[in-house]
């Protein structure tokens, strides 16, 4: 596996191989791989001859008041297991590579996808996303890029960025990989004090629960989110940021929910750990 640093070495890579007619599937991350890191670059290897993986914490999509600095990073941990998974460059470019002085370009996503959900309590947070995922999309030139389903919101803001420009990127998404006890994999779930961990699963519990009731034929999204919200907060330590029954792709609020409803679930956790969550409620 290589190691690349420069965005010019990067591109002048990934034309080498467009030029030898080989494929390239894209994982952007910002590291601290967990298996739903790896899955998404076995995903992404199953559809290309290639994989590169970008290994950027980007500043610019983390508002002032969050865990930017924090963040966990482990590059050499990260390197080998990316190199194990069969990733042919592993991109990891410096923010000043990716941000020179004079940088003044920002790709915005129109508000509908972006001003609810966690648009509300990061604001700046998906422009930051839309802006560097645009700039790799260009550096790296891929025929596809694999996102997580985790990050919902994020996944339709790429969608719909990736149409309006014209892109040529082919988006694919990758189901949310889980704990044994469902708890979404996170690289933020380091921060979790063991005390805390079970309160980390009121989000896939309540899930959980919203599929129960709506099976049982409660489908009234404000009674739902009545019952998730005592729910979550009978853990320990909880505080809800948000709980949204929205449509699959326009993720506009939904009195009712039926087959395109996602349920997305914010909350914080001894009011300092952020997890999200999500999924269909019907079928
Ligand atoms: P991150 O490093 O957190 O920015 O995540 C990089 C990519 O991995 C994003 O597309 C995420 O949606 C995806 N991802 C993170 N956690 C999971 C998970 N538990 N299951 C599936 N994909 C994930």
């Amino acid at each position: 596996m290589q190691i690349i640093r420069q965005p010019a070495a990067m591109t002048a890579w990934a034309k080498e191989q467009s030029k030898a007619g080989h494929s390239i599937g894209f994982v952007p991350t910002m590291g601290f791989f967990h298996q739903g890191h790896l899955s998404l670059m076995r995903m992404a290897a199953s559809r290309a001859a290639l994989v590169v993986v970008s290994l950027f914490v980007n500043p610019t999509q983390f508002g002032p008041q969050e865990d930017l600095a924090a963040y966990p990073r482990d590059f050499e941990r990260d390197s080998t297991l990316a190199a194990e998974a069969g990733v042919a460059v592993l991109f990891a470019p410096d923010a000043a590579d990716m941000y020179p002085k004079g940088c003044s370009t920002t790709v915005t996503v129109g508000n509908e996808l972006t001003s609810q959900l966690c648009g509300v309590s990061r604001p700046g947070h998906f422009a930051g996303v839309a802006t560097v995922v645009c700039k790799l999309f260009n550096i790296i030139q891929p025929d596809l890029a694999v996102f997580g389903e985790k990050d919902w919101q994020q996944l339709a803001v790429i969608r719909r960025m990736t149409a309006d420009l014209n892109l040529g990127v082919e988006i694919v998404g990758h189901p949310i990989v889980r704990e044994a006890d469902g708890l979404a994999m996170s690289s933020r779930n380091t921060y979790l004090a063991p005390s805390q961990r079970e309160s980390a699963l009121s989000l896939s519990r309540a899930l959980a629960l919203a599929r129960k009731l709506a099976a049982e034929g409660e489908r009234n999204t404000a009674r739902l989110t009545a019952a998730l919200r005592d729910f979550i907060l009978s853990f320990p330590e909880t505080a809800v940021d948000y709980i949204s029954f929205v449509h699959q792709h326009t993720l506009q609020e939904l009195a009712q929910a039926d087959e395109d409803t996602v349920l997305a679930l914010a909350v914080k956790i001894g009011g300092r750990v952020r997890l999200i969550d999500n999924g269909r409620v019907l079928g």
